[in-house]
């Protein structure tokens, strides 16, 4: 009588705990990577049906494909090409989505004073980061009086047009967070509650709180620090990304449009904001703006908080941010030690 009433307790404990297990379960982690705008791009969905998921990530990886399409400077019949090979000479029609989007890219050259500019075009196309190529002084100073994100005018109904022949667009630093953001919409479009979009490093959550890892921008398998966000986008500009080293001196592929030559105050800037064109646009920016700026940039503006990693390693954190993040930083005596926002990396 006595085991009998044991096994029944029992059986109800394996079944609750059966219970507890299947719901906790009952949501499964769905993930897909696949190379597009060059690079890799990651995107997890959590939900209970295989088939739900899968078509949700299918649909949302076609919707970066034509956010590709539209923005890509690499292809000739892309809207952003058309623009660079006529508007120096007449006036071209773009439809209402381009439209907004080089809206919203010359409102962030406004935001960061210019050090994210849109017309960065001729600058970036003198460089060759897998060949290792160095532009000459004259070059640069050539093409940078092509570059100014405020001759780049836009008249509605759709128009746009350069200030001068020459210059071209280039949306680098905001194309693959807007990619992130149209793909989030099209999973919640396919009834996705919980999921992750990831393009490198640019990324947006939704759903549930994610943890996320910040690359330490000198160490390739390290982190500085664990994020957790839920229902933001993060993303990250770092001179580590694309590169090369000559005769002892990093050149990468964030400009600054004042010099023509690579930004040369940050390591790396992480940006967290609602969305991710918006995190994306503003960490390039800031790299360029450097620590002092780029910091009372992210300071002044609502909803938005960040790290900067100075050239020196200097770690600086915005205040609401320190709340979501763990830091890790390099103590030379003591090893990796949780810190304070102003570390060292
Ligand atoms: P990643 O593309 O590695 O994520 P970013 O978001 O910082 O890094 O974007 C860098 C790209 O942005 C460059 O490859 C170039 O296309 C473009 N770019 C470079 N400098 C600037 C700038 N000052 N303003 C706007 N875009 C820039
Ligand atoms: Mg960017």
């Amino acid at each position: 009588m006595t085991l009998g009433y044991k096994k029944v307790i029992q059986a109800i404990t394996i079944s609750l705990l059966i219970a507890i297990f299947l719901n906790g379960c009952g949501q499964r982690a769905f993930q897909q990577s696949r190379l597009l705008m060059g690079t890799l791009i990651e995107v997890t969905v959590v939900c209970r049906d295989q088939v739900q998921a899968n078509k949700a990530i299918e649909t949302a990886f076609q919707e970066m494909g034509r956010v590709e399409h539209l923005l890509s400077i690499y292809q000739n019949e892309s809207p952003i090409s058309m623009i660079n090979n006529l508007a120096g000479d007449q006036t071209v029609m773009v439809d209402s989505e381009v439209f907004q989007i080089l809206k919203e890219a010359i409102g962030y050259g406004k935001l960061t004073s210019g050090a994210f500019d849109l017309g960065i075009g001729p600058l970036t196309s003198l460089w060759d980061f897998g060949q290792g190529h160095i532009p000459s002084k004259d070059e640069i100073a050539a093409k940078l009086l092509l570059v100014d994100y405020r001759d780049v005018i836009l008249n509605e109904g759709g128009e746009v047009r350069f200030g001068a022949a020459g210059m071209a667009i280039d949306l680098g630093g905001i194309a693959k967070g807007y990619a992130v953001d149209r793909a989030i919409e099209v999973l919640e479009a396919n009834g996705v509650s919980r999921a992750m979009v990831n393009a490198g490093g640019d990324m947006r959550v939704i759903g549930r709180i994610w943890r996320i890892g910040i690359q330490h921008p000198r160490e390739a398998n390290s982190v500085l620090g664990i994020l957790r966000l839920k229902d933001e986008a993060v993303a990250t500009s770092g001179d580590y990304q694309r590169y090369f080293i000559k005769d002892g001196v990093r050149y990468h592929h964030i400009i600054d449009p004042r010099t023509g030559w690579p930004a040369t105050d940050c390591m790396s800037v992480t940006i967290v904001a609602k969305e991710a064109a918006m995190a994306d646009a503003l960490a390039t920016g800031c790299f360029v703006l450097g620590p002092k700026l780029g910091m009372e940039l992210i300071r002044s503006l609502p909803g938005v908080e960040g790290i900067i990693v100075s050239s020196e390693g200097k770690v600086l954190a915005s205040s609401e941010l320190i709340k979501s993040c763990r830091f890790f930083s390099r103590d030379s005596d003591k090893g990796i030690t949780e810190s304070e926002y102003q570390g060292r990396i």
